[in-house]
């Protein structure tokens, strides 16, 4: 039996989830209709009335919502609450562009909080539990988001933010955290960090919840081991709330849907068209009961696959696999795509840790890649032909993956910059 943070609505019969989910979606079109100018043109530009939209059977109707169209009416997009009805606002990174401001009114940091708390409780948490937050605090979710889970479950919050390492491990011994929230890679440095100061007797962790960057399953193993802990995954994008509209349950096959809160689609990422469950394509969510920023057909660039199998957990909320990567990671390399997570997965079996960075840049007219690794500890050789070896053995392995050749640098452990929070991976030099 597993462990719950509101066992009626995550065990409800998939029925019963479905008419909670069009009562609803009734009634956030008719919000969204009369409160949310920028939404309504559109649908009238479709020549939509609020009458065509009847029930969740009448979604592919309306129009999307691409994250350009909320930057381009920056700072307002969506808002669909007087600002007087609002309480905090989020912000996406802006790595790619203009920032998005997300607006939330009580009600909606309530439920998101409630999706990060049962995320912890997924992980088998409970009010015994100390939870160490180090996801970062401020605009971005990860911090505001676990810290306000952790507390509805009733968890002690360590609320340390990213960075200063030192810091972190104290508080994580001298108080014995037993889940850590941060990104994978992080969890990475700080278990790297604890074997070199040999505090592993010391640490009291259990589980972590990881999340906000792409992480392989040869990651989560690695991680798994050399914390001793059980990783789970979380999913969650700014635009729709933050961390927890998905999480993992002890199965580790896919992430819990929080189907009462967000309605979830696949579509074919070039015709729009909806795809039935069980095939790959672009993630869609549609936020169901949010009041102040209530995205409509959400277009997440994610592509990944949804399915309703049984869980062993007893969670009824449909599952989506971990996405193969956001389409904003995916690099186009010699015309063939790339993500991040398959080179990390390659050089996690071939022994070394997730301490890499790719450079892209383009010669004469074709492009090239150059894959920096850190020799671990145990590889570490300054014998040239070793080396010459072991990077020769990576070249092959990367184009059996990749299909493309990828030029390899082994260097020293340690020399390449570590993250506090997400992980620079990628340097694109191409001037297209
Ligand atoms: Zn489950």
């Amino acid at each position: 039996m597993s462990n719950y943070f509101q066992p009626a609505i995550e065990t409800m019969p998939a029925a019963q989830i479905k008419a909670l989910q069009n009562e609803k979606f009734r009634k956030q079109m008719a919000h969204v209709w009369n409160d949310c100018p920028d939404y309504r043109r559109k649908m009238e530009a479709a020549g939509l009335t609020l009458d065509d939209i009847q029930s969740l059977d009448d979604i592919g109707k309306l129009p999307f919502t691409s994250k350009d169209d909320l930057r381009e009416h920056y700072p307002y997009a969506m808002l669909a609450k007087p600002l007087a009805d609002c309480v905090r606002i989020q912000s996406t990174s802006g790595t790619t562009g203009k920032r998005v401001i997300a607006y939330y009114t009580q009600h909606d940091i309530d439920i998101w909080e409630e999706c990060c708390a049962r995320a912890i409780a997924a992980t088998g948490g409970t009010k015994e539990d100390v939870v160490q937050v180090s996801y970062g605090y401020g605009l971005f979710t990860g911090g505001p988001g676990l810290n306000g889970g952790s507390h509805k479950l009733g968890c002690l919050t360590l609320p340390m933010s990213s960075g200063n390492t030192d810091r972190q491990l104290q508080f994580m011994t001298d108080l014995g955290a037993t889940i850590i929230c941060c990104t994978p890679s992080y969890a990475a440095y700080l278990a790297e960090s604890i074997k070199e100061r040999g505090l592993r007797d010391q640490i009291k962790l259990k589980a972590g919840i990881f999340g906000a960057e792409a992480w392989s399953e040869e990651m989560r193993r690695d991680i798994e081991q050399s914390l001793g802990i059980k990783a789970y995954d979380i999913y969650g994008l700014t635009e729709i709330s933050g961390p927890g509209v998905s999480f993992e349950c002890e199965e580790q096959t896919g992430m819990h849907i929080n189907e009462d809160h967000f309605y979830a689609e696949i579509i074919d990422p070039d015709t729009g068209e909806i795809l039935p469950e069980g095939a790959e394509g672009e993630l869609v969510f549609t936020c169901l009961d949010k009041e102040a920023f209530p995205v409509i057909r959400y277009r997440t660039k994610d592509i990944c696959v949804l399915t309703r199998k049984t869980c062993s957990c007893g969670r009824t909320f449909i599952k989506m696999v971990k996405p193969r990567g956001r389409s904003d990671d995916m690099l186009i390399i010699k015309g063939v795509n790339v993500f991040p997570s398959q080179i990390e997965a390659v050089l996690l079996e071939q022994g070394y840790q997730a301490n890499y960075q790719l450079i892209v840049d383009r010669v004469n007219n074709s492009d090239t890649l150059d894959v920096n690794v850190e020799m671990t500890p145990e590889k570490f050789t300054d014998n040239l032909g070793q080396v010459s070896e072991m990077e020769k053995k990576l070249v092959a392995a990367l184009k059996a993956m990749l299909g493309i050749y990828a030029k390899v640098h082994l260097v020293a452990p340690k020399s390449i910059t570590r993250s506090e929070g997400k992980a620079v991976r990628v340097i694109d030099n191409r001037k297209i």
